[in-house]
């Protein structure tokens, strides 16, 4: 996405959703962020009924959700109360992406379901490999751990460096763009107004209540919002307690091939 276009007037019509409608004064529930939570949020909010405004001060899958490997499965477990918690969600995740939402929207995201693989380089990486596997084995997941020989009749290039992996049986990748972009076009068909290029400047309140959103494109009245900015978040919700919200760096490299793609993800997570 070229943030030099990071005007609303100049916004090419692929992008520009609802950029032609005034901002509306008022909605039941405002979401601000375009990534794959706020359009989430804004598609099943429409979906029950409310009148959604989504504001977006990019474009529509321009932060995080759209610069990432679409990798999605089960996921990793950590062996705690909260890891099993994602878990389960990243199970029922799958299920949605799966068999609900394409035949919602009318769309299959690329989704491709043909195995993933955790490798591991140091004897640390593999200890947690082990660990995640166990615990992933106890909740049904179908993975398994492959030494370096294993490996190699998988992966014939793989490095001699490369120790051993965790082969996720269910694991696979989809399209991110299609999957956002989607849930962005499903929440439009149900009634919500997107709004990119737009971005949230304040949530105002009153007596402790959410009373709107003023953008820079005016103010909307509503007594509900939805931050999904992500690493932003602190600059909308300034009492937040400091930590609360903690970027971490990641990198990737996507190589694609028609609709298909290959992809080397190099992820640097500071834990
Ligand atoms: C390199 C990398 C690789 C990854 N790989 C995977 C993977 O393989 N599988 C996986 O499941 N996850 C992966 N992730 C994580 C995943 O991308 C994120 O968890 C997810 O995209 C977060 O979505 P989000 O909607 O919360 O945030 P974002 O997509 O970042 O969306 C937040 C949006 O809020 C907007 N915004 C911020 N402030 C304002 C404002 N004031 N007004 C209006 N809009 C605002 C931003 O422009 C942005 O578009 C990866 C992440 C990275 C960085």
């Amino acid at each position: 996405m070229n943030e030099e276009r990071n005007e609303r007037g100049s916004t090419s019509w692929a992008d520009r959703f609802d950029l032609d409608r005034p901002l509306p004064a008022e909605a039941d529930v405002v979401v601000i962020g375009g990534g794959v939570a706020g359009c989430s949020a804004a598609y099943q909010l429409s979906k029950r009924g409310k009148k959604v405004v989504l504001v977006e001060m990019r474009g529509i899958c321009s932060g995080a959700s759209g610069r990432n490997g679409g990798m999605t499965g089960g996921g990793t477990m950590v062996p705690t109360q909260v890891g099993r918690a994602v878990f389960e969600l990243n199970t029922e995740n799958l299920r949605l992406i799966q068999e609900e939402l394409p035949a919602e929207l009318g769309e299959d995201f690329s989704l491709r379901l043909e195995g993933s693989l955790d490798i591991a380089m140091t004897d640390e990486q593999w200890d947690h490999l082990v660990a995640t596997h166990g615990s992933a084995s106890k909740a049904g997941g179908d993975v398994e751990l492959l030494d370096r020989e294993q490996l190699a009749d998988i992966v014939p290039v793989v490095s001699e460096r490369v120790l051993g992996a965790k082969l996720s049986r269910r694991g696979g990748h989809l399209w991110p763009f299609a999957l956002v972009h989607a849930m962005a076009n499903g929440a439009r068909r149900n009634g919500a107004l997107v709004f990119p290029w737009t971005p949230a400047q304040e949530v105002l309140t009153s007596n402790g209540r959410v009373t709107g959103v003023r953008t820079s494109a005016g103010t909307i009245a509503t007594g509900a919002v939805v931050v999904a900015t992500n690493a932003w978040t602190p600059k909308i919700l300034h009492d937040l307690p400091a930590g609360a919200v903690v970027p971490a760096r990641g990198q990737i490299l996507v190589h694609s091939v028609q609709w298909s793609y290959w992809k080397l993800q190099i992820c640097l997570t500071s834990q």
